[in-house]
């Protein structure tokens, strides 16, 4: 491509074969009116269906359609990273390819970004999917997120976003962690909102997850409150409760000493004795731990060349 565009869309795709069409027509007609230069970006997830020819075949009709094939599936996250890795635009959208979101909602993202928030967060205000399996626990993990990482947003989940380039290009997004991308910009005092947008019913083909997805975005959940905490200070945590802990036990330790030498009382039996013992194991592996995480910490930051702040703009 010549020219870089003002927009790039991403979708990640595995075994949709029945969507292809109707979602590259459904892009075609959402975007030709932007007003915008724009590039879709198909990131195929290794599909054992015929996806990927169906993809190939309609190639000529747009030419605003790059098709990325991974050479395996490696699940949304990875797809999504492949697909971000080679957007050019200025502003990235992020989007499914099973025809649930709707590319007609892209300028109200758009819009948002220009207004200059850099994270534009979509929300299945009425969501099409199975109340049991999906919304009820989507509801109750939503709720949880947004208290626990102080991103308030209604809806984690919903794949449609739009970001600036910038901010989204920084981050590796590990294993699931695609939904907590509005969560690990926070990080770095990213400015986020969102909008609500337009769900469908998944018409073809099938969801791709089950109900175990909500353990495992618990999971993601502990991890992202821990990153928020304790990623520039680890020490600071775990020497604390660490030392705290050692202090107690120590305590409890010197108090059984005195019983022992100077009111020669026998505290072989006491269950204090073994507690104090405990404690100060305890304190001293958290206090150890600590310091393991601040070495951690520091090659990860000098090894990536990852800076612990993040320049909004320089005004000179
Ligand atoms: N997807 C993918 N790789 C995977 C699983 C899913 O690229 O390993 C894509 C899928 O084709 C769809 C999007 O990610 O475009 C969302 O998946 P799905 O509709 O199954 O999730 P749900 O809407 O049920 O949350
Ligand atoms: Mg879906």
């Amino acid at each position: 491509m010549s020219q870089k565009p003002y927009l790039s869309v991403v979708i990640p795709v595995y075994n949709e074969e029945k969507n292809i069409k109707p979602l590259l027509e459904s892009l075609d007609n959402a975007l030709k009116g932007i007003g915008k230069t724009f590039e879709v970006i198909i990131v195929d997830d290794g599909s054992q269906d015929k996806t990927l020819s169906i993809l190939k075949e309609l190639k000529p009709r747009y030419p605003w359609l790059k098709i990325i094939a991974l050479r395996k599936n490696f699940g949304q996250s990875a797809a999504f990273t492949a697909g971000i890795d080679h957007a050019q635009g200025e502003v990235i959208v992020t989007m499914d390819g099973d025809l649930q979101n709707d590319p007609r909602d892209i300028p109200k993202l758009l819009a948002k970004i220009e207004e200059g928030y850099d994270v534009v967060s979509g929300w299945r205000k009425d969501r099409k999917d199975p109340f049991l399996s999906r919304k009820l626990p989507s509801m109750m993990a939503n709720a949880l997120i947004s208290r626990l990482t102080r991103v308030k947003l209604h809806d984690y989940g919903c794949s449609l976003k739009a970001y600036r380039a910038e901010v989204i290009k920084g981050v590796t997004i590990y294993g699931e962690l695609h939904r907590f991308i509005p969560v690990l910009v926070s990080f770095s005092g990213a400015r986020i909102t969102e909008i609500e947008v337009t769900h469908h019913p998944r018409k073809f083909g099938k969801s791709k997850y089950g109900i175990s997805r909500t353990y495992r975005v618990l999971l993601d959940l502990f991890l992202m409150i821990f990153f928020r905490k304790f990623a520039t200070k680890p020490l600071h945590m775990f020497g604390l409760t660490g030392g705290l802990l050692f202090l107690a036990g120590f305590g409890i330790e010197l108090y059984l000493t005195i019983l022992k030498f100077f009111y020669g009382q026998d505290i072989g039996q006491r269950p204090l004795l073994i507690l104090g013992v405990l404690l100060i194991v305890t304190g001293i592996n958290l206090v150890g731990t600590g310091l393991l995480a601040e070495l951690v910490m520091r090659t990860y930051y000098e090894s990536s060349g990852k800076r612990i702040y993040s320049v909004r703009e320089v005004i000179k």
